[in-house]
């Protein structure tokens, strides 16, 4: 698993599609663990109530335990609450846990409440460029957003710049693609200006069924080059994987979904941001 070079900067990936069950988690925690086996620095940041990607990385997030809901409401530091992920050298984890669950509604009040974690993570003193953050630094972060496209995601909207969307590749995948795109223009108009859609990820991939490909030409003639190669095709041992607290990529290294997310992985580090 050759190491790929790191970015000048870290760089800061929102996963978001409002539409549930269409592989945000996953793809954020096996691109995670992969950028990490390339010998990146990886921070994770779970921002879904549900805690899914906490549970797939083996992090501890039963109520109570310090996480992002700590970040968003109290204004705790990142550092406070970051947990090192154990199957992994260079990944860390800012856990999720049901008390988050609250927080949109007791966000509300909170005066610039859709900047919370941007403004956690700028100050985190190991995010940024080379020469400010040092060796240490995270060379990715990646947010994982609950589907929906409430003040959580927003947050997540308003501190990122390169969006990544996984798609399922099925009948359905382009519907409410319209409304999850208005909304990055209102956040890129209003909120955050550097915010760009830089990576579609193509999930659940059948190559047997015409349906599959029939999807993935009208996501690629839609959305071009910001697909990456790399479909992730749809594959039991990368279902499994959570179960036993791992990602795929620990749990059946040379599976098809492993190698297809090293593969991914290794594309969004090669060609940087694309905007
Ligand atoms: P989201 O976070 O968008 O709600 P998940 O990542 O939780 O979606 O995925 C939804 C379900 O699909 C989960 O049960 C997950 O295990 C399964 N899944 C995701 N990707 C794959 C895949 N490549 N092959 C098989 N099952 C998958
Ligand atoms: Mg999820």
């Amino acid at each position: 698993r050759e190491p790929v070079g790191r970015p000048a900067a870290t760089r800061v990936f929102v996963v978001a599609n409002q539409k549930g069950g269409v592989g945000k988690t996953t793809s954020t925690v096996n691109i995670a663990a992969a950028l990490s086996e390339l010998g990146q620095r990886v921070l994770v940041i779970d921002l879904d109530p549900q805690g899914n990607a906490s549970t797939a990385l083996n992090i501890e997030h039963r109520q109570g335990t310090p996480g992002t809901y700590d970040v968003l409401v109290d204004g705790v530091s990142l550092a406070e609450v970051i947990q090192s992920c154990p199957d992994c050298d260079t990944l860390d984890v800012v856990p999720a846990t049901i008390d988050l669950a609250g927080a949109e509604i007791e966000l509300v009040s909170v005066v610039a409440r859709e900047g919370r974690l941007k403004k956690a993570i700028s100050a985190h003193p190991l995010v940024g460029s080379a020469a400010l953050a040092g060796e240490e630094r995270y060379d990715y972060l990646l947010i994982d957003c609950p589907p929906s496209l409430g003040l959580l995601t927003l947050n997540a909207l308003v501190a990122g710049a390169e969006m990544m969307i996984p798609i399922q590749a099925e009948y359905y995948a382009l519907e409410g693609l319209g409304q999850l795109l208005a909304t990055v223009d209102m956040v890129r108009a209003h909120l955050n200006p550097d915010l760009a859609v830089s990576t579609i990820v193509l999930t659940m991939y059948d190559a047997r069924t015409r349906l599959a490909a029939g999807v993935a030409q009208e996501v690629r003639e839609h959305f071009g080059d910001q697909v990456l190669k790399t479909a992730i095709p749809r594959s039991v041992r990368v279902s499994e994987a959570p179960s036993y607290g791992q990602t795929v990529m620990t749990y059946d290294p040379s599976s098809p979904g492993a190698l297809s997310y090293l593969e991914a992985a290794r594309e969004i580090a090669i060609r940087g941001s694309v905007r």
